[in-house]
């Protein structure tokens, strides 16, 4: 058996579209453009990439888009400052700061001054709040991505046995959370593992739905998969480097082997990846959307 695969790219590329049609309707009937500002700290290379394709999607888009780039050594008063600048403009409706910020920053301190209503990343502890609990709120966009993945290709989470390797609060524990919810695209039933986790494998063989963010190459080998399970790969990890000097990049799982027993898998590159960015900018255009009324 060879696994059907859920294609991110071709996902995020349809929702991209359905975004464009929403931002020209939102101009046409209430004279609103979303507005997303991106706060890039340092010359981290692969901080400026992602800053790069943020701000290149939120221009194809039709978003009102500003890049702020500043120094490695800017003082933190500063960067609360700029910050709380564009919690008071109208004209933008997301706020997104790069991570991870240079040492002498408190990120905490920063990501709890964006006013939760910009919070388009969904790291604002009352935005974490309302997710738990089932409020609406701007889901952490990986999470989002990995759920909008698995409604769109018919993957039923109701009453599925739901495995997560990884407990990080940007992709473990928040998709845990969606995926609980008494909602449609949730209603699963949720195992979260970590390093401490003993029998990870059992763990792992239970799930109709394997979601593995680990950071670490080969994490998921074929024994650890039940046949037909679908199986979700949201690690990236370098394993070196072409002729060419680009990267070589791998998810957490072993995907020769695993796609021989999974009924559905996601590939690295081109699965979760791509679906991130479009669900930042599906969170904008909602916070738009609600600033419009
Ligand atoms: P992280 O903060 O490093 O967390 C990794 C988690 O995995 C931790 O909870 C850790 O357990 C657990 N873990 C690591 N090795 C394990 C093992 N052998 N067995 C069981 N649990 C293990 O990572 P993250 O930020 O969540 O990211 C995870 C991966 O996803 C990375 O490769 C990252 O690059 C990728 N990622 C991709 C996207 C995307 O858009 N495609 C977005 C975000 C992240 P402990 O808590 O016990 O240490």
């Amino acid at each position: 058996m060879s696994a059907k695969l859920i294609k991110g790219k071709e996902i995020a590329a349809q929702i991209r579209q359905e975004i464009s049609q929403k931002v020209q309707d939102l101009k046409a009937k209430k004279g609103v453009v979303p507005g997303l500002v991106t706060i890039l700290v340092g010359e981290d290379p692969a901080s400026e990439s992602y800053v790069r394709a943020k701000q290149k999607t939120s221009h194809d888009l039709g978003f009102h888009s500003i890049q702020e780039n500043r120094p490695a050594d800017i003082a933190e008063e500063e960067l609360l400052q700029l910050v709380r600048k564009y919690n008071k403009d109208d004209t933008i409706h997301g706020i997104l700061v790069q991570l991870p910020l240079p040492k002498h920053i408190n990120e905490t301190k920063i990501l709890y001054t964006i006013d939760p209503d910009k919070d388009v990343d969904g790291f604002h502890p009352v935005n974490v709040g309302r997710m738990v609990i089932g409020e609406p709120a701007y889901l952490p966009c990986t999470p989002y991505g990995i759920q909008q993945m698995l409604l769109r290709s018919g993957v039923q989470t109701e009453g599925a046995e739901v495995t997560i390797i990884g407990r990080s609060n940007i992709v473990g524990k928040p998709i845990a959370n969606i995926l609980l919810q008494k909602a449609d695209g949730a209603n699963a039933t949720v195992t979260i593992c970590h390093t401490r986790t003993k029998n990870l494998a059992e763990h792992a063989r239970r799930a109709d739905i394997l979601i593995v963010a680990a950071g670490r190459a080969k994490a998921v080998t074929a024994d650890m998969v039940k046949p037909g399970a679908v199986v979700i790969d949201v690690g990236v990890n370098e394993v070196g480097r072409t002729d060419e000097g680009k990267r070589i990049l791998v998810g957490d799982v072993d995907f020769d082997a695993v796609k021989e027993v999974a009924s559905a898998i996601t590939p690295v590159p081109g699965g979760v990846g791509p679906m991130t960015i479009t669900m930042l900018m599906l969170n904008t255009l909602q916070a738009a959307q609600r600033a419009a009324g």
